[in-house]
């Protein structure tokens, strides 16, 4: 499989009156092409960072890729100057945010936004981009697209705006699409119908999606792959079935047992309890120590190397490694 996107120890921090907050640290992950990999995590985690690292949107000052390698085909991304990234944002990696509104400018016919998107960068003629204009919004399913064009986004329900978004970014047809939350804002009918967009998109453009999210029912829908990122770190990976049914990390099966299960009825949630570490002075070891059930003594000391369990399914945890044990005595010396 092409590797479209690959992800090396990335590291991003935040400079603040307090202190410096560690967000990402260390993250490895790459991207197939044509596959959607959900990043999922409670906020606060780093996902979002993440995925704004790879547009190059951390803003600096107070936020910082301090560390580590974001490769875009043959493109290394860290190392790109606001020029030549401005020609990749929207072009070859465009993202969507979670309100549609923000996206939009109210001043503005929806014609007018798609047309002079495509015309910012391509050298396209305005009859041809029109016509591109139209079958985008065609593409993400808004009927009567000659009149919807003439129209501002306030004559669009929430929905339909999240979709002329999506049309947004895909009309310079990039390879790399990247959703934050971006069925958050909807209600659960119209955020089924937008995954289903997502879903169609993919088959037709042949887009590759990283989808960040905190909702497991997303990721259930749409995900190939999972990456489970906990305190700025990936601590499990996995395609969707080995993250459901295998998952071996307890942060993982804690965050699938706090999902309502219809089939489940009137059954309790187990949520996790606890929070978080301060990001700011992350421990040393594995960041879900305080929280976890089956927590060593070595995992406040040492942080887990990671076991590879399939060539897809990677888990960062003692509980997987028999080296748990040695490392605690030469840690206790
Ligand atoms: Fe729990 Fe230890 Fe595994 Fe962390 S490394 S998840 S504390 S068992
Ligand atoms: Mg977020």
């Amino acid at each position: 499989m092409e590797k479209i996107l690959e992800v090396k120890d990335l590291h991003v921090t935040f400079r603040t009156y307090g202190g410096t907050v560690k967000a990402v640290r260390g993250v490895n992950f790459h991207l197939n092409k044509g596959e959607t990999l959900a990043i999922v995590g409670e906020s606060g985690c780093g996902k979002s960072v993440t995925s704004n690292a790879i547009m190059r949107l951390i803003p600096d000052p107070p936020g910082k890729i301090s560390n580590g390698s974001i490769r875009f085909k043959e493109k290394e991304i860290t190392r790109l100057t606001e020029k030549q990234m401005r020609s990749i944002r929207g072009v070859d990696i465009s993202m969507i945010f979670q309100d549609p509104m923000t996206a939009l400018n109210p001043t503005l016919t929806i014609g007018t936004q798609l047309v002079e998107g495509l015309q910012q960068h391509r050298k396209i003629s305005a009859s041809e981009a029109k016509a591109k204009a139209l079958d985008m919004l065609e593409l993400v399913g808004i009927p009567n697209a000659v009149e919807r064009l003439k129209q501002y986004p306030h004559q669009f329900s929430g929905g339909m705006r999240q979709r002329i978004v999506i049309a947004m970014a895909l009309i310079c047809e990039p390879e790399l699409l990247i959703a934050d939350e971006p069925t958050t804002a909807l209600d659960v009918t119209i955020q089924a119908q937008i995954l289903e967009l997502f879903e169609k998109i993919q088959d037709a453009t042949g887009v590759s999606i990283i989808l960040i999210t905190h909702d497991l029912g997303v990721v259930a829908k749409i995900a190939d792959r999972v990456a489970v990122m906990y305190a700025g770190k990936i601590i499990e990976v996995g395609d969707k079935r080995e993250i459901f049914y295998e998952s071996q990390h307890p942060y993982t099966k804690g965050l699938l047992n706090s999902v309502p299960r219809l089939d489940l009825q009137g059954e309790k949630l187990t949520p996790i309890d606890g929070t978080p570490p301060d990001l700011f002075s992350p421990p040393e070891g594995c960041p879900f120590s305080a929280r976890c059930p089956f927590a060593m003594e070595v995992c406040d000391k040492v942080y887990p190397v990671t076991t590879v369990r399939s060539t897809s399914h990677e888990v960062d945890c003692w509980l997987q490694d028999e080296r748990a044990k040695q490392l605690l005595a030469t840690a206790e010396k």
